[in-house]
């Protein structure tokens, strides 16, 4: 031993000083449990002095939860003479209680205990801490458990599955188990034509890179559905892959609605024949063949005699059948050597590939024509129909696509005069179309000159979360002196075929300009105003130039000011667009895309596109309420929402259309149901108009 041990007044310092100095609580009690000496911390912790301290037994200040859990642990130590750790609470003089852990140990002299001596620590906050990680531990399960989303971790190295939440149940039928039993379980459902794709993807994950894949899988109950897998590796502290977190979600109706989407952005929903945009190309596509192999096309435009009347008397039930069948018809006759599409209403166009002699086609109309005339059988009575063709001739009338169209409907207009139940060949001479053209073309020049005839309304968009107007679009009107009501659906594909649209849409903005400053000097509330800008005007190298210009001419601010373009710009040279409007939004001015819906646009490409807006076309609207349509109106407002776009609905007209646009989530909207297109000295009218008395 060490000499000092020997020397009683150095070892009693020390043990003094061990017991004063600790930076714990330290106390001494008597054998009866008295508290004897107490350190400066023990005081500061409970919060009494020294003398208060000397007066109380450690039952005194121990809780009552405790208190018999105490005593057995003193007993313990001062008769049986072990040492004791316990977990207590104590009540501080301040009335708070304190939690801590010590350890007593008993005094012994000469054999005998004379008392307990002892050391605590501060636990309080510690345990806080603990509970409340408990409690969030808990919260995080409860979550983990029960949102919709699939949330699984795998161990990277072992390629084991630790840990799945039961929405995995929900989503593919298997319960968490199957999953944890079958590690192998969760690649092995995969779709086999969509397992090569997402297998390659892995490649990407072991580089570090999160990865997202949507693809098929095939569920407990063997149905096939749409998932999607958002994965993430987890690194270590030396940045090797230790973990793989995975989110799975259920988006089987979000893909359906998708490819319907799609599908009908192509194709007639009745006849599921291919539409008119889907003609278009595929005529494109013929052409350019055609071109090479040096052979011949005739398009031919069909058009049933009776349709109107059929519709009108025996309801459009029995003239969607009539339709159908009609399409089966066409489509037999005219097998694989041509194309069927449906163009609306009753109208069909179908283009012969290949002719060898023009006999070819003209055998081919007279063979649609005499199949036409086979009754129709509906119930109990038969219908006999026929049909009237009108047929124009690659290369021979033209070259062009959408003259072949436009001289094949000519020649059916002849046709109908020339009797029904036969068809025509184009000839130059079928010209009455051209003739009406040339009228307005003449008249429109006329008009732009003279400014006399040409004319702005303006139709509200309305908000139904505040019931007021948001904004208004700008909308031609040309009355002419000797034409009448002529539609800007007739006049604007004219002005833009002859560049007429340059000067119109130009005259168009500097007008609505001028006439909403003048609306914004007398009202302090500022609509927007929205502007429809044509894809042949857009395209001009000027366009923004120019817009700016008026802009700044007319003083009008650009943040009220929107364009609105139609979808179709979107099959134009991505880049330039891209960057055409860009400079748009660094003018300040927002881009609406008008009729969505009708042409098809890639959704990842709509994502990039700076558009602000998506206004929904109304023929979407109108049937809202019919087959198939009310899923993609849901899926095109939420599509918007997420690639967070605003969105319009236009063309509502019925309270029943408002009420699911509504429900969907679309809050603005333009329609007869508000009001029509009015004139400029009508909008403060309008604008006092609360629509929440009327029609919200
Ligand atoms: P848009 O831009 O899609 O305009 C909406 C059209 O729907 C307008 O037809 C409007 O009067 C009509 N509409 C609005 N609410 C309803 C409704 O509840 N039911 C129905 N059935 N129709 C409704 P509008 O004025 O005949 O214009 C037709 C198209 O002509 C416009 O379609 C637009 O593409 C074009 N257009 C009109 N003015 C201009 C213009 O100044 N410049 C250019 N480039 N195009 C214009
Ligand atoms: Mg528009
Ligand atoms: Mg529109």
């Amino acid at each position: 031993m060490h000499p000092i041990y020997d020397d009683s007044t150095t070892l009693f310092a020390i043990y003094k000083s061990l017991f004063e100095s600790n930076p714990d609580p330290c106390y001494a009690m008597d054998i009866n449990g008295k508290f004897i000496i107490i350190n400066d911390m023990a005081m500061e912790l409970a919060g009494y002095t020294d003398e208060e301290f000397s007066k109380f037994y450690f039952s005194d200040i121990v809780t009552e939860e405790y208190k018999e859990h105490m005593i057995e642990a003193f007993t313990d130590v001062s008769m049986n003479g072990n040492i004791k750790s316990f977990d207590v609470a104590i009540k501080h003089k301040s009335g708070n209680i304190i939690e801590l852990y010590g350890t007593s140990v008993p005094v012994i002299v000469e054999n005998k205990i004379i008392g307990v001596v002892g050391i605590v620590k501060d636990m309080t906050e510690k345990n806080q801490m603990q509970r409340e990680l408990e409690n969030t531990k808990i919260e995080l399960e409860n979550v983990f458990n029960n949102i919709d989303v699939c949330v699984w971790s795998s161990d990277f190295e072992k390629q084991e599955l630790f840990q799945i939440s039961s929405a995995c149940k929900k989503i593919f039928g298997y319960s968490q188990e199957d999953f944890l039993q079958n590690s192998n379980l969760l690649m092995g459902i995969i779709y086999p034509e969509d397992r090569e794709r997402v297998d390659a993807m892995q490649q990407k994950l072991a580089e570090g890179q999160t990865l997202y894949l949507e693809y098929r899988i095939i569920d407990a109950q063997q149905n096939i559905k749409w998932i999607s897998n958002f994965t993430t590796p987890i690194f270590n502290d030396t940045g090797d892959i230790v973990r793989l977190n995975g989110v799975v979600a259920d988006i089987q109706q979000r893909r359906m609605a998708e490819e319907q989407l799609e599908f009908m952005a192509f194709n007639d929903e009745l006849t599921k024949l291919p539409n008119r945009r889907r003609f278009e190309q595929l005529l494109n596509e013929s052409i350019l063949n055609a071109k090479e192999t040096g052979s011949k096309l005739a398009v031919l435009y069909f058009d049933l005699d009776q349709f109107k009347w059929i519709n009108d008397t025996l309801g459009h039930t029995i003239g969607d059948n009539v339709l159908r069948i009609i399409a089966k018809r066409l489509s037999s006759i005219i097998g694989n050597e041509g194309i069927v599409s449906r163009v609306g209403g009753d109208e069909f166009i179908i283009l012969l590939q290949n002719i060898k002699e023009l006999n070819h086609v003209k055998i081919f109309a007279q063979r649609i024509n005499d199949e036409i005339l086979q009754p129709i059988h509906l119930g109990v009575r038969s219908y006999e129909l026929t049909a009237s063709i009108g047929i124009s001739m690659f290369p021979d009338d033209t070259g062009d696509a959408e003259k072949l169209i436009i001289f094949a409907d000519q020649a059916l207009n002849a046709a109908k005069k020339d009797g029904k139940n036969t068809y025509k060949m184009y000839h130059t001479d079928f010209s009455e179309d051209i003739v009406r053209k040339l009228d307005i073309l003449q008249a429109l020049r006329q008009a732009i000159k003279t400014n006399d005839a040409l004319n702005l309304h303006y139709q509200p968009i309305i908000d139904t979360c505040s019931a007021g107007i948001v904004g208004f679009e700008a909308l031609l009107r040309w009355n002419d002196p000797t034409l009448g009501y002529i539609s800007p659906a007739e006049f604007i594909p004219i002005a833009e075929e002859s560049g007429l649209i340059l000067p119109l849409g130009e005259w168009v903005i500097r007008t609505a300009c001028t006439k909403f400053n003048e609306l914004y000097k007398n009202s302090e509330f500022k609509p927007y105003l929205s502007v429809n800008v044509s894809t042949r005007q857009f395209e001009n190298e000027q366009c923004v130039e120019r817009l700016k210009q008026i802009l700044e001419e007319a003083n009008f601010n650009p943040k009220l000011f929107k364009i609105e373009l139609t979808e179709s710009i979107m099959m134009k040279d991505a880049e330039k667009i891209v960057k055409k409007l860009n400079r748009l939004r660094k003018l300040g001015v927002d881009v609406f895309l008008d009729d969505f819906g009708t042409g098809y646009s890639s959704l990842s490409y709509l994502g990039i596109l700076p558009i602000e807006t998506l206004k929904i076309d109304q023929s979407f609207v109108q049937n809202i309420n019919g087959a198939g349509q009310e899923a993609i109106v849901r899926t095109i407002i939420s599509m918007a929402a997420s690639l967070e776009k605003g969105i319009i609905a236009e063309g509502v007209e019925e309270e029943s259309q408002l009420e699911y646009l509504k429900r969907f989530g679309c809050h603005h909207i333009q329609g007869y149901l508000f009001s029509k297109p009015v004139s400029f000295e009508e909008i403060p009218a309008l604008l006092k108009k609360r629509f929440i008395n009327d029609k919200i």
